[in-house]
């Protein structure tokens, strides 16, 4: 069992009060707090060890190139990858997902040729897709939750015509917590030949994951949301689709040699790392995720699931708040508006005056937002330090709220 008092002794930010009030810091899906590990790392690489990677022959840039090399490794442990040279190194999912569609399927996706996507995407998951639709006549396919908000996998396959280039797919919804079964769906497309991009923005934060077992082509993941500064993250790029894929940026690093008139290119992995990157970030990010398999991922999903079902059971107690995504096979992720409430800005503002941090807005999901007939909700999402008394807070918020407009 996770020691949750021992996890928050481990992140100083938890000790604070936010307006007089303990912080109850439930804004997981936007960016998570960060251990003091991750910060001590920060403060040692810029105070002791900081130099440019990969370039110097100096004693400096050699520890530097050798810690941020290092995360490599760590990522593909994490995310259960053998081969360490699948992970481009980059500053989260954003850049990830841009990098697959400039340089994987825009070099292939002719007029016509389609990609699926869930209603549930988030826009860092759909507007790299539109630019393809807008520049080179890609169609863009969505499939729908239920009402519960879960996504039957079949309904994605069936979607599946012979123009189909690429499934896009979140494993986790940031806005609802849904968990998308993506093996059934890989193990499908694989068959037909489709490529798939797995999100793992959310998923890889509260589930222990397995890339290689999950059998897709790409799989994205953010460091700040997995207790790591921002501006750190990667992508997975299966070997045979990083043979087909062209460079998405140029510059420094990516290169083995520049004439006049020709460029010889980096192997990969380096060949999609231009410029000297977010050397700092990402040492952190090794250190993070390096906690998260200290504390071990499967007991952060064992908690993280008695707080959703507690959380799950105490809001179905307010008979005047509307629950999006009731579905039980989700992360500790829950998205809802008040009866009668104001807009969820407001109940945001009110919650924060109680120390209670969530999140109001359309959560960068505008297409679920639209299926869902809301312009935005609150989310309130859990993180591993997270408490059933935090839990209780934010039910007393709400029902203050609840009284304010009542
Ligand atoms: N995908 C999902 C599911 C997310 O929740 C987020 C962040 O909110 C992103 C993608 C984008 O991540 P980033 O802004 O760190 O690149």
């Amino acid at each position: 069992m996770l020691d949750v008092n021992a996890v928050r002794a481990d992140f100083p930010i938890l000790t604070r009060q936010i307006n007089g009030q303990p912080l109850v810091y439930l804004d997981n899906g936007a960016s998570a707090q960060k251990p003091q590990v991750v910060i001590d790392a920060i403060t040692t690489a810029y105070s002791h060890e900081y130099a440019n990677v990969h370039r110097g022959l100096h004693t400096l840039s050699n520890l530097a190139t050798e810690k941020y090399e290092s995360v490599r490794g760590t990522i593909a442990r994490f995310l259960g990858v053998a081969d360490d040279n699948q992970i481009v190194l980059n500053s989260g999912t954003t850049e990830g997902i841009n990098m697959i569609a400039y340089g994987w399927a825009m070099p292939r996706f002719e007029t016509g040729d389609e990609v699926i996507l869930s209603v549930m995407e988030h826009h860092a998951n759909i507007v790299p897709w539109h630019f393809l639709r807008e520049r080179q006549g890609a169609v863009l396919k969505w499939v729908d939750v239920d009402a519960t908000g879960a996504l039957d996998p079949q309904a994605v396959i069936d979607a599946i015509t012979p123009r189909t280039k690429l499934i896009a797919i979140t494993q986790m919804s940031n806005v609802l917590g849904t968990k998308v079964d993506v093996k059934t769906i890989c193990d499908a497309a694989r068959a037909r030949g489709v490529a798939v991009l797995v999100d793992g923005s959310q998923a890889a934060v509260h589930m222990p994951v397995d890339v290689d077992d999950l059998g897709c082509d790409f799989y994205a993941i953010t460091g700040h949301k997995l207790y790591g500064p921002s501006g750190s993250g990667a992508i997975f790029v299966r070997q045979d689709r990083m043979a087909e894929m062209r460079p998405f940026m140029g510059g420094g690093d990516m290169i083995r040699e520049v004439t006049r008139d020709a460029v010889i290119y980096n192997d990969p992995p380096m060949k999609f790392e231009a410029g000297t990157p977010g050397i700092v970030q990402t040492i952190g990010l090794g250190v993070a995720l390096e906690y998260m398999m200290g504390l071990g991922m499967g007991k952060i999903a064992a908690h993280e699931d008695s707080l959703r079902d507690y959380a799950a059971q105490r809001l179905a107690g307010l008979n005047w708040l509307h629950l999006q995504g009731t579905t039980p096979d989700k992360g500790a992720i829950f998205s809802f508006t008040l009866d009668g409430a104001g807009h969820p800005h407001d109940i945001s503002t009110i919650l924060d005056k109680k120390g209670v941090a969530v999140r109001a807005g359309h959560h960068c999901a505008g297409p679920l937002m639209e299926h869902l007939g809301v312009t935005a909700t609150c989310r309130a999402s859990f993180a591993a330090y997270n408490t059933t008394d935090e839990v209780d807070a934010l039910i007393d918020g709400l029902e203050l709220c609840h009284d304010l407009f009542a």
